[in-house]
């Protein structure tokens, strides 16, 4: 079958809640993909930063496929071998004590949120269901009904109510607002290290760093939503170290998967994560062993292949590059390490048709809102891939210009 005939049958029958790039993907290696009528791209965008180490990489297929012989499941019901490793090695590597684990990204961010709320009812003191939870505009941090009741879009929320009641929403990048924010029933403060849906925002050098401080002067959970920024996306295992934070709780999913498997964690130390007692909370295939096996190693090859220092270097050779494109409809281009946007002019015509240009010319990527262009390659990949890359955009900018 071509390309047309899947896409008119998955318009058919699949919901529409998506509007993808009509490309139809059938195999992928590294850094590359082919669509069902054998055309090949540069994939740019890494499934939202879930593919970070490289489409099927063959370790991480390798551990999924022993570990798939062997044992998939148990439950939490029973123990399994694969867990306790994982999270023994997640702690050693991210610094926490505790790490608790679900499947997506938007259950991880629920769980931060019900841990925060046990925490400030049990270690901060307050009165049952008066715990306030501090979220920042143009916030993502996931589709369920108590994570959109946080969000500011519109489009996430139209005809979803009634929401989640205990969020208050301030403007990121200011901690000032934070500050004037926080009242004794305060019990954290969740932001996003970048704002990647939002459009690659990335704040001032200082915010995250002074907005720790007051949440720390407050006796307030600063929690770091890393499910995109993490695990070596913006040049730090970590995006919150660029400003030298320790977030309290940190948030992570995506490429803990190492593009194969679902997997998400929450990671604490004792004194937060350990407020859960048996029975407070779970999920059935959470902590599987097939995913901690898959996500053991996805760890072990961001380790083992330096994924954050290549991160960090072609993230600024490329942004460098990136800059010196000259065409009217950029407005900024901004990133840190490989995740970075291109802002283009509302007169641009949309990111959306620079998108379809770029996938004409074989790179794939995805605006982001109306008028940011998002790239985020794998982070396995090399420079002369991104002059490969590079080449392809400075030509869409030059066809697009008029
Ligand atoms: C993708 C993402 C989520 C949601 O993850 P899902 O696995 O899609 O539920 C939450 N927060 C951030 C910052 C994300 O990028």
């Amino acid at each position: 079958m071509k390309s047309k005939q899947f896409i008119a049958i998955e318009d058919k029958y699949g919901a529409h809640n998506y509007h993808p790039l009509d490309v139809v993907i059938t195999r992928a290696k590294g850094i590359w993909v082919w669509d069902v009528d054998g055309r090949k791209y540069l994939d740019f965008l890494s499934a939202y930063s879930a593919v970070n180490q490289g489409h099927c990489h063959p370790r991480i297929i390798k551990a999924l496929q022993t570990q798939a012989k062997s044992l998939t499941l148990t439950s939490r019901a029973f123990r399994n071998d694969q867990w306790p490793m994982l999270a023994k090695e997640l702690c050693q590597m991210t610094g926490y004590e505790m790490v608790l684990a679900m499947n997506s990204g938007a259950e991880a961010v629920e769980t931060a949120v019900k841990t925060a709320r046990k925490w400030a009812y049990q270690k901060k003191g307050l009165a049952q269901d008066t715990a306030e939870i501090i979220a920042c505009a143009n916030n993502f941090h996931g589709r369920t009904v108590t994570v959109i009741s946080f969000s500011t879009e519109p489009l996430y929320r139209k005809d979803f109510g009634p929401f989640t009641p205990g969020f208050k929403i301030i403007p990121f990048n200011d901690a000032e607002a934070l500050e004037k924010a926080i009242t004794p029933n305060t019990a954290a403060f969740l932001v996003e290290p970048c704002q990647a849906e939002a459009g690659i925002l990335i704040p001032t050098e200082g915010y995250l760093k002074r907005a720790k401080e007051i949440c720390e002067k407050n006796k307030v959970l600063f929690i770091a939503d890393e499910i995109q920024t993490g695990l070596g996306r913006t040049g730090k295992l970590l995006a919150c170290e660029h400003e030298g934070v320790r977030a309290d709780m940190i948030v992570i999913g995506k490429s803990l998967g190492g593009g194969c498997y679902p997997i998400s964690a929450v990671l604490a130390d004792q004194a937060v994560l350990g407020v859960f007692k048996p029975g407070e909370h779970g999920s059935t295939f959470g902590g599987n062993p097939l995913a901690c096996a898959v996500a053991r190693e996805a760890l072990r090859v961001i380790k083992d292949e330096k994924l954050v220092a290549n991160a960090a270097k072609q993230g600024q050779y490329f942004l460098g590059r990136l800059k010196t494109i000259k065409s009217r409809h950029i407005k900024e281009v901004r990133g840190k390490g490989l995740l970075i946007g291109i802002e283009l002019y509302p007169e641009a015509g949309g990111a959306r048709r620079f998108c379809e240009a770029l996938k004409d010319a074989g790179l794939l990527c995805k605006e982001t809102h109306d008028n940011v262009i998002r790239f985020a390659p794998p982070l396995i990949i090399k420079k002369e891939e991104l002059d490969w890359a590079y080449q392809r955009i400075a030509g869409v900018f030059t066809k697009l210009e008029t």
